[in-house]
């Protein structure tokens, strides 16, 4: 049974990072598609704003605390998380898994040509990683049957979907029936963190909860995104 909080509507897992690490692995063995999405504040904004989405993220196996925001939000409910779960660490945690077992994993976003450098990247990180496929982000609708058809004969049994919120979200809602794969994770952008496109906070950002100010810092134009933090912070303390 899912213990989850109900913050604006989206249903977050009351989970640690160990946990969920345990309960992904699960996932990966069983049979039918399973789904992940990593939600921060600006996806629940989203999401509240947007029942279509809502309903896409509840359909999900888990949804973890992605982001400082989310945690404090949730011990304003009196229902607290027990810690941040970002998708980046938990995909990390996977990967370094099935580097084991030899399940293969297919990176699907981002711009071309960063998939294969996020690949080699990883290879080396994750020494025995089968990488089954790669196909970047910038697609035309008509793409997709085909990129559905390399994806299910890769034999992949992870799918990084790496497109951004909401659209990894509903791609993999929309497409999940059709694919081969025993678990989809929305990962943003993941894939250009593991190409060393975008360099992940210091840990020090990240132990102070302040990777958010990190990624303000280096990339100012961000400021609209993050103004989502403090609305999200507001619309919960007035729904409370
Ligand atoms: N992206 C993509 N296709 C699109 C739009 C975006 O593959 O049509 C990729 C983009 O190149 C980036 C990722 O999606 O790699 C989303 O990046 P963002 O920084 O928005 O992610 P987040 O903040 O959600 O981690």
């Amino acid at each position: 049974m899912r213990k989850t909080v109900d913050i604006l509507g989206v249903h977050i897992d009351q989970i640690t990072m160990a946990d969920a690490l345990t309960k992904a692995k699960k996932l990966l063995g069983e049979g039918g598609v399973s789904a992940i999405y990593t939600p921060n504040p600006e996806i629940i904004m989203a999401a509240y704003e947007n029942e279509d989405f809502r309903a896409i993220l509840n359909g999900a196996d888990i949804c973890t605390p992605d982001g400082i925001g989310v945690v404090y939000a949730s011990r304003m409910l009196n229902h607290p998380v027990p810690e941040r779960v970002p998708g980046f660490d938990l995909t990390c945690g996977l990967l370094e898994h099935i580097s084991k077992t030899g399940e293969g994993v297919f990176l699907f976003g981002a711009k071309p040509g960063i998939a294969e450098i996020a690949r080699a990247n990883l290879e080396k990180k994750y020494p025995g990683l089968v990488v089954s496929g790669v196909h970047d982000g910038y697609f035309k609708e008509g793409d997709e049957p085909e990129i559905i058809r390399q994806i299910n004969e890769s034999g992949a049994k992870l799918l990084l979907v790496c497109l951004g919120a909401p659209k990894q979200e509903m791609w993999i809602h929309q497409h999940r029936a059709e694919l081969n794969v025993s678990l989809c994770m929305g990962v943003g952008g993941s894939l250009d963190v593991f190409a060393g496109t975008v360099k992940r906070a210091p840990d020090l950002f990240i132990k102070l909860n302040l990777e958010w100010f990190y990624r303000l810092l280096k990339q100012p134009s961000r400021i609209g995104r993050f103004m989502a933090l403090p609305k999200f912070i507001l619309t919960v303390a007035k729904k409370k």
